[in-house]
Order: C-alpha cells, then sequence, then structure tokens
C-alpha cells in the first residue's frame, strides 16, 4: 500500500502541528480548519476507511474516541460542545484513504451536517 499523506507526517516527512501521539494514535491540526479547533486522531495503523475495519481494530476506535474527549477537555470546548466525524468513502466527503477522526469546535455547528 501506498504510504498516505498522513503516514508521511508520522514520518516527519511532511511538518504538521503535532497534539498528541502514543505508540498507537496520533493527533495532528488539520491543515485547512473548519472550525476554530479543527483536529485529526489518527490510528498509526493505515486503515483506508472504516469499511476495511477488522474486528481486531474495535479497541483502537474506541482508543480514537478517548483521545479526541481528552483533547476537546484540553483545548476547553467540551462544555460547549464539539462534533466528532468519520467521513467514509468520497460521497460522505473522504478524501485522505487513512481512517482519521474529525474533533471539531469552538463555533456552532448546523444539523443536519450539509
Ligand atoms: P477527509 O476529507 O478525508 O475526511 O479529511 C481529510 C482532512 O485532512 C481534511 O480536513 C484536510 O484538510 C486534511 N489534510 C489534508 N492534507 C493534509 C496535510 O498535509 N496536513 C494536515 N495537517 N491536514 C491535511
Amino acid at each position: 500500500m501506498e504510504k498516505s499523506i498522513f503516514t508521511r507526517i508520522l514520518e516527519r516527512e511532511i511538518p504538521a502541528t503535532f497534539e498528541y501521539e502514543d505508540d498507537e494514535i496520533f493527533a495532528i491540526n488539520d491543515i485547512a480548519p473548519k472550525a476554530p479547533t479543527h483536529i485529526l486522531i489518527i490510528p498509526k495503523k493505515q486503515i483506508p476507511t472504516i469499511n476495511d475495519l477488522q474486528p481486531e481494530d474495535t479497541g483502537l476506535i474506541g482508543k480514537m474516541v478517548q483521545i479526541a474527549k481528552s483533547i476537546a477537555k484540553q483545548k476547553g470546548i467540551a462544555d460547549d460542545g464539539y462534533r466528532l466525524v468519520f467521513n467514509v468513502n468520497e460521497g460522505a466527503g473522504q478524501t485522505v484513504f487513512h481512517i482519521h477522526l474529525h474533533l471539531l469546535g469552538g463555533r456552532i455547528f448546523n444539523w443536519p451536517p450539509g
């Protein structure tokens, strides 16, 4: 599999601002933020889409959500509210085929989303 842009960022081939990193997961600021806080929580394992998740990835996804929760608290957006999003495939707006959880906050969000 060709290295995704996120794997290249993880390997420090491409610069990004890291917010978090452990042995399985890292988080970076989005290069084109859609809200005052827009952070991507990304597994180091390069899984193309949520459709490719395997049963053994269940814990990884749970950990990504736990990290998003912690970052939201740290950024001061937990009480006002924030949005967590996985875009799955082109029809939902996925552009980078290495799964990532968007953490968006710092403004009011409409529902339903566009
Ligand atoms: P998707 O559209 O796949 O759900 O989200 C991909 C996200 O990655 C977009 O919000 C886009 O702005 C972000 N992104 C794409 N390329 C880069 C990059 O090189 N660096 C960073 N930090 N974010 C990127």
